[in-house]
């Protein structure tokens, strides 16, 4: 996932409490014992789901999905007769739960929705994680059956689900529904078992209005092509927040002989401009650290409410369209999210306090995709941005958040996701990288995706990989790198490459130039300044800047007319401070069209600041709240004390 600044996230960390007591439990894969996931309900390792069926039809009147999802069973070793079978739901509606052999041959079963603690006294925080994890759904499966088939429907306020009334798509003709399953979502649109150690595969046939295009993280299935009904097939093991849907008005492009972008017809266009690069991505992955495993690779350009950067569901990424900026400046998201085929999708982490072996590894090979591709200026650049949202956060947080693999216990759970597992998780392997020479990593890397391809892992599983397939080899080398003190320790440990970019120094000059009164803000020599260029001007300006010189500025650089989100919620975060009240109507409107979290929290927390921002904060939030993701607004909601 790309989040960007979190450091306000919402509901998606709230599911990170509680992985604590199986932090240490290494047998966590495929086919293994179950760690014991306090976040699940779920009983894989009595008896697994492995394959999930469903037949849903979307709703977008009543905003639910409805039908059924039959579940293939194994029963693990061990398993006492009897046992029943544990599944994840929340805010489902079960009407009928039967068993069988095959399809033609099922018959109903008793079941039970619902946490049997439930009624007793719990304290707050027991509460909290109930409410959290939803209610179980236990199924008397007789001994003989390997098939289970529920027929349920979704809430309309189910959390994965987003259901676009036409005004907020790009077309504003047709509704537009989306899927986030990451971290515990899956289970409010489907009854499995929701953790990260279970992976299964998965068929679909979604039916829906006949105008109207459904995409997964599956392969489309040819054939028998019928309006309105599109069916799928994910024949790789895969955990249940990777599973993925969007409807919508949707047309494609082809990229490539493996890659192609859905997004709404108006928007199509500029979305296969934007990304032409995304083989080119593919292949610099491919030759270092070993084949794509996954068939195509599409992107999925969703509405702007979507509230993250970009989801790496697998075959399918689903991005933000504030990263079409018209000049690829900001495709590194794409670099991202497919680097995810590699580090989370194909190596997954076991539980979410493993969080960092997906995320750090991610921003590692994203930088090396943006250096093969972009060239090394550019990597560089992200590299001097990323470190420094990271020093930022540190000389912020408290000691305990800022560890890797981070002690979740009786924890607000936001602090988990953060630019810690992302950056500083990113910075050990470069130091590793420079410790070992660029070669000899990228054979260790390599080595390490195919030993743990389409497996779930934990930090001590990589840990021990380390030792023996790394650190060993060279004693001289792994001497110099305190592994102890990167995982399990706050801060950043001594002796990290520290990244630069000389890029970046041309553009501070250019700022000093500006402040002294040197140049003219019209007379710098801007041309062919990237996003990273402009950001990194735009933030070495002082916090407070007199309105004749932001004045100066926005009529040089047209800075509150910038189409670049990135690029303009920097430009916006300086007016809100500066009180430059020509770019009022422009945050407005930003704030109003534009849900990703990333850019909001710090605009809404920049409000936040004084009385009279507070005050602008909440009028615009109430215009803007109906249009935000579920995710987005549980983060606006909670920074702002509304609701
Ligand atoms: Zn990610």
């Amino acid at each position: 996932m790309s989040i960007g600044i979190v450091a306000a996230s919402g509901i998606v960390m709230l599911a990170l409490i509680g992985f604590e007591q199986v932090a240490d439990a290494s047998q966590v894969n495929s086919s293994g014992p179950a760690v014991g996931d306090r976040h699940s309900h779920g009983n894989p390792d009595q008896i697994r789901v492995t394959r999930v069926e469903l037949d849903l039809t979307t709703d977008f009147e009543r905003k639910e999905l409805k039908g059924i999802a039959t579940l293939l069973l194994r029963r693990m070793p061990g398993c006492s007769p009897g046992t029943p079978l544990d599944l994840d739901t929340r805010e489902l509606t079960i009407e009928r739960v039967m068993a069988g052999p095959a399809d033609d041959a099922m018959k109903e079963v008793r079941f039970e929705l619902g946490d049997d603690r439930r009624g007793q006294s719990r304290s707050e925080a027991e509460a909290k994680m109930d409410r959290l994890l939803g209610a179980r759904l236990r199924v008397f499966v007789p001994e003989e059956e390997t098939r289970v088939r529920i027929t349920y429907r979704t809430a309309p306020t189910a959390s994965a689900l987003q259901w676009l009334d036409p005004p907020r798509t790009a077309g504003r003709q047709q509704p537009f529904l989306f899927t986030q399953s990451e971290a515990i979502h899956a289970r409010s649109w489907i009854p499995l078992q929701d953790s990260p150690g279970v992976r299964i595969t998965y068929g679909a046939t979604i039916r829906g209005p006949k105008n109207l295009r459904a995409v997964m993280s599956a392969d489309r299935l040819p054939g028998q092509e019928e309006p309105g009904v599109d069916r799928f097939e994910m024949p790789q093991p895969i955990p249940s927040y990777l599973i993925a849907l969007a409807v919508g008005d949707l047309g494609f492009r082809t990229l490539g002989p493996r890659t192609g972008v859905y997004a709404e017809p108006s928007v199509v266009a500029k979305a296969a401009s934007e990304f032409v690069d995304t083989e080119a991505m593919i292949k610099a992955v491919e030759a270092r650290y070993g084949p794509y495993r996954w068939g195509r690779y599409d992107l999925l350009v969703l509405p702007p409410s979507f509230p993250f950067g970009g989801m790496e569901n697998p075959k399918l990424t689903f991005a933000t369209p504030t990263i079409l900026a018209g000049d690829r400046s900001l495709v590194s998201l794409v670099a991202h999210e497919l680097a995810h085929s590699w580090s989370g999708n194909l190596v997954t982490n076991a539980t979410w306090r493993d969080f960092w072996l997906n995320e750090g590894f991610t921003v590692y090979l994203e930088r090396r995709i943006v250096e093969d591709v972009f060239g090394p200026d550019r990597a560089a650049m992200e590299a001097v941005l990323g470190l420094r949202e990271l020093r930022e956060e540190l000389a912020a947080f408290p000691p305990r958040d800022q560890v890797l693999h981070i002690d979740l216990t009786d924890r607000d759970p936001d602090d988990g996701m953060t630019r810690v597992p992302y950056e500083k998780g990113a910075l050990f392997l470069t130091t590793l990288e420079h410790a070992f020479g660029r070669e000899r990593f990228d054979a260790f890397l390599r080595a390490y995706f195919d030993h743990f391809a389409f497996q779930s892992i934990t930090t001590a599983d990589f840990e021990r990989y380390l030792q023996d397939q790394l650190l060993k080899t060279d004693p001289a080398a792994a001497a110099k790198i305190s592994v102890q003190a990167w995982l399990h320790e706050p801060g950043l440990p001594p002796g990290f490459p520290e990244p630069s970019s000389s890029r970046f120094a041309v553009v501070a000059a250019a700022a000093r130039d500006w402040l002294d009164g040197k140049t003219a803000a019209d007379r710098l020599s801007t041309q062919g300044w990237s996003t990273h260029e402009w950001l990194h001007f735009l933030q070495a300006l002082p916090l407070e800047l007199p309105s004749e010189k932001m004045a100066a500025l926005d009529q040089a650089f047209s800075l509150t007319a910038s189409g670049n989100a990135e690029i303009s919620q920097q430009w916006l975060l300086m007016a809100i401070r500066n009180h430059y009240a020509a770019a009022d109507s422009r945050l407005e409107e930003f704030l109003t069209s534009i849900g990703r979290r990333k850019f909001l929290m710090p605009l809404y927390g920049e409000l936040k600041k004084t009385a009279e921002g507070t005050a602008r904060a909440k009028a615009i939030y109430a215009k803007a709240r109906p249009f935000y993701h579920p995710i987005a607004v549980e983060s606006v909601d909670r920074l702002l004390g509304t609701h």
